[in-house]
């Protein structure tokens, strides 16, 4: 066959996307201007004029007009099916977003008990302490059941913090989950009492479960709709890979049902997924003795699958968060407490015994995992196991701990040396440097996810949203992690602040070790996955206070549009 071109047809790109400017996060944070895509990987990155000459009769364009293209953002921390879980149509905002007080609050369920049927669940969560004017004007007063009785006597309520760690139901949830004065708190959790000893409705970490463990499971079908609906929550800000942190059975079939018909159906799959397993009964937790079970039934450990949907490993929760004082940390919350492991055990050693016994099981039969640790004492302990087995069995198994909210320079040591990650989260900074500087302190809030100090020291460091605990924003944990301001508009430790270089990178490049695909994603060179985010504004020229209202206008997966804001088009 012959045609005007110079390339012929078989070897032509299937799109060059040119007259940009590249940020291609390669070694030297080299820029270029254009990028040309062939099977789902880039093919060539250059000037314009060298993209273009590749040009064949097949080859389609994507003209940028001067915008941003940088490699896809990869959120190493998020919870997929708590996410798109975590919106409209089933689930109510009860955000700082949207509320300020209880009363907000009051309005938002008022509205949803209205539209529900009788007896229907009325979920909903994203609250958080620190702006609710009720609880800061008053430290120790709590939402309780009463804030929510009158207004729904029939319909259960169960409303989340935005941690996920604690939330708060009405009468109608208890008397649904059988919870009385009788009922004794799970092991690590807490069902808050008064002082007659009757439940609050305030339930803390595995109390929660109590709850979720009742609670109706949408059906695949029910989920495939929800997903389709609500994946664009990371689609629209060009996040093409994730770690999902926190999937049970049920998450996992889900998507492997949903993997399968989507090839059958020709759809593209919109982002690529590395899910973290959890075997737990609860849905915090992860204990020893379920982990062993699972492993002894299914076999599969960390790679399985392919690199759209593979198996990273194991997480487990090893302590609470902060806000709740549940972190197990060094620095005395404004109680005088220091809270503790959530994992099994009477006291420290012997949840510390539990914490190495896990980290054993999962090294010795070939499973990364990673462990919920905000607490420097609790990522000091997860470490010291890390590095310990890494010692003895020096293998390729890329353990790694996750928030690190506070982190000791002698852990960032032994981090360093064993080649232990973290991924931590700028952006919930952003959303709790307030409340931190108000109980602990500027110069703890200043020193918390201490970003700098730990890639100075070496460590690998990754940045993640927490989503749905925050929004899937990287822009906002991007532009905090370089400004450390809140929303409150504290800045917390211009000492901790990052370069855009290490910022970019943190979110792209550096998190494709944590899946072992270093090789192939993250950044904008030849041989790599053609994943990238179309920006409307120069991240490299901006001014950082204005990252975080950048235009998204394309999210593109493996060389497939799966997000467009219609701004730019693909000829
Ligand atoms: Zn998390």
């Amino acid at each position: 066959m012959t045609n005007n071109y110079a390339v012929p047809d078989a070897l032509a790109p299937d799109l060059i996307i040119t007259n940009g400017k590249v940020i291609t996060v390669d070694k030297e944070f080299s820029f270029a201007e254009a990028v040309a895509v062939k099977d789902g990987k880039i093919a060539a990155v250059g000037s314009s004029d060298e993209i273009e000459a590749l040009r064949g009769a097949p080859t389609k364009t994507l003209h940028l007009d001067g915008k941003t293209l940088i490699p896809g953002i990869n959120d190493s921390h998020i919870y997929i099916t708590l996410g798109i879980n975590s919106m409209p149509p089933g689930f109510f905002d009860v955000s700082p977003a949207v509320v300020s007080s209880i009363d907000d609050m009051r309005e938002i369920i008022k509205k949803a008990v209205a539209g529900a049927k009788p007896g229907q669940w009325i979920n909903g969560g994203g609250w958080n302490q620190g702006v609710i004017k009720e609880l800061v004007e008053d430290l120790s007063r709590s939402l309780c059941k009463e804030d929510f009785d009158d207004i729904s006597p029939d319909n259960p309520i169960f409303l989340t913090e935005f941690s996920y760690h604690t939330g708060i139901v009405n009468s109608a949830a208890l008397k649904a989950a059988g919870i009385d004065r009788d009922t004794p708190d799970p092991e690590d959790g807490t069902i808050v009492r008064d002082a007659d000893g009757e439940p609050t409705g305030l339930l803390m970490e595995k109390a929660t479960t109590l709850i979720t463990n009742i609670q109706p499971q949408p059906s695949y079908e029910e989920l495939r709709e929800i997903f389709e609906l609500n994946i664009t929550e990371l689609t629209k800000y060009g996040v093409t890979s994730v770690t999902s942190a926190n999937d049970r059975p049920y998450d996992i079939s889900f998507y492997s049902n949903l993997y399968r018909d989507y090839a059958a159906e020709g759809k593209p799959f919109p982002v690529r997924i590395s899910s973290l397993m959890l075997w737990a009964e609860s849905y915090i937790g992860g204990d020893y003795d379920s982990i062993e079970e699972a492993f002894n039934w299914v076999g599969t450990t960390t790679g399985f699958g392919d690199d759209f949907l593979r198996i990273a490993g194991v997480k487990v929760f090893a302590d609470g968060i902060p806000p709740q004082k549940t972190a197990w940390s060094s620095i005395p919350y404004e109680d005088g407490t220091h809270g503790s492991l959530i994992l099994a055990g009477k006291d420290d050693e012997e949840k510390v015994a539990h914490l190495n016994k896990i980290v054993d099981f999962c090294h010795a039969h070939g499973c990364q995992v990673g462990f919920h640790t905000c607490g420097d004492l609790a990522v000091k302990e997860t470490v010291k196991a890390m590095a310990r087995v890494k010692e003895a069995d020096p293998k390729d198994l890329r353990h790694y701990v996750i928030h690190g909210d506070w982190v000791m320079s002698e852990s960032m040591e032994l981090m360093a040396k064993y080649d232990i990650p973290i991924t931590t989260q700028s952006e919930l900074l952003y959303y709790i440097g307030d409340d931190t500087t108000k109980r602990l302190g500027s110069e703890i809030a200043g020193n918390q996810w201490p970003l700098k100090e730990m890639i100075d020291k070496g460590v690998r460091v990754y940045n993640g949203s927490d989503w749905p605990a925050a929004p899937a924003d990287w822009r906002r944990g991007l532009q905090t992690s370089i400004t450390r301001k809140t929303i409150g508009g504290i800045v917390c430790g211009t000492h901790q602040a990052l370069n855009m270089e290490e910022a970019l990178r943190a979110y792209t490049k550096d998190p494709a070790w944590l899946d072992y695909m270093e090789d192939r994603k993250g950044s904008i060179e030849a041989g790599m996955y053609a994943d990238f985010a179309v920006l409307g504004e120069d991240l490299i020229e901006i001014d950082p206070d204005d990252i975080e209202s950048i235009p998204v206008h394309m999210s593109i997966v493996g060389g497939k549009v799966v997000y467009d804001d219609g701004v730019l088009q693909i000829k």
